[in-house]
């Protein structure tokens, strides 16, 4: 087993917390794999994310006790190289976008100029990322007056852009109409096609058991399940206590025991009477 990244007895609270936000976490992430992250709000889906960056202890404070290890080198042993290995695609794609940019092209151009990239090489890595993330016609528009789905896919491109082995991508969907989570999912469906290893925090059920290989469960700060994604999502149980599934979902779930195919679990009211 190839683990590129491990969590050994992590527990971690921010400054001034009374509780911890992670607790005894244990777990390793496979190379390769796609890693769905479930849970309900507050659950520590965030922080874990930032936990596997190293933007905990780097950036947010706080106390954290054992290790988190990214091909075997503690995140804290990290230089800068660690944003060369890990990509990170935050929730919110306001807080991707440099500001210093004035069009598209340049903002996705900008992490490979900070990594000192020749001029020509930037140039076709930015135009194929450019193709694949679909925002070619956005190229000469400013960052800022883009859609909410515009810009996740411009904050996607200019994390892909870097060619990261690990991408994590913290509910990417979550602002988004139907038409840019199906944008954005396309992408992520041709990472995944890239073997990338891919940890994904969604609340869209039905996303997570179509795109992801195995699911991890928090509640309250602890890591509750973690396994094969059908495992996973066909307990009911699991489901009700970690991600506080609407009910349509849990009829949807339910639907699912009598023979319905996992990807089509409704996570629409409209969904669930189709
Ligand atoms: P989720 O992503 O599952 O919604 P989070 O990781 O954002 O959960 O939050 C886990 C816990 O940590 C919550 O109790 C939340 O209030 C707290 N928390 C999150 N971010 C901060 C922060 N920057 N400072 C203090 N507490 C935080």
């Amino acid at each position: 087993m190839d683990n590129i990244i491990e969590c050994k007895n992590v527990t971690y609270s921010y400054p001034l917390a009374e509780t911890p936000a992670i607790q005894e976490l244990n777990v390793n992430i496979e190379r390769g794999k796609f890693y769905g992250v479930i849970g309900e709000n507050g659950s520590g889906k965030t922080t874990f994310c930032a936990l596997l960056r190293g933007f905990i202890p780097d950036f947010y404070k706080g106390e954290l006790n054992g290790e988190v290890l990214v091909e075997g080198k503690k995140t804290t042993d990290y230089g800068g190289e660690l944003s060369a290995k890990i990509g990170y695609v935050f929730q919110n794609p306001f807080t991707q976008i440099s500001g210093v940019k004035e069009t598209v092209f340049e903002e996705v151009a900008y992490g490979l100029e900070n990594f000192g990239v020749p001029v020509e090489e930037i140039e076709r890595r930015v135009v194929e990322v450019m193709q694949m993330t679909d925002i070619e016609a956005l190229a000469e528009k400013n960052p800022f007056d883009l859609s909410g789905g515009q810009m996740q896919r411009v904050a996607l491109a200019s994390v892909i852009v870097l060619e990261p082995d690990i991408l994590i991508i913290d509910e990417p969907t979550s602002q988004l109409d139907p038409e840019g989570t199906e944008s954005v999912f396309a992408i992520i469906k041709a990472l995944k096609e890239k073997r990338k290893t891919i940890i994904l925090v969604e609340h869209k059920i039905d996303l997570i058991a179509e795109y992801a290989d195995e699911v991890l469960v928090f509640k309250e700060g602890r890591m509750i399940a973690a396994g094969d994604k059908q495992e996973i999502l066909s307990d009911l149980s699991l489901l009700e206590q970690g991600a506080a599934l609407p009910q349509v979902a849990i009829l949807g779930s339910r639907l699912k025991e009598k023979g319905l195919p996992i990807s089509r679990i409704p996570v629409t009211e409209k969904q669930a009477i189709e």
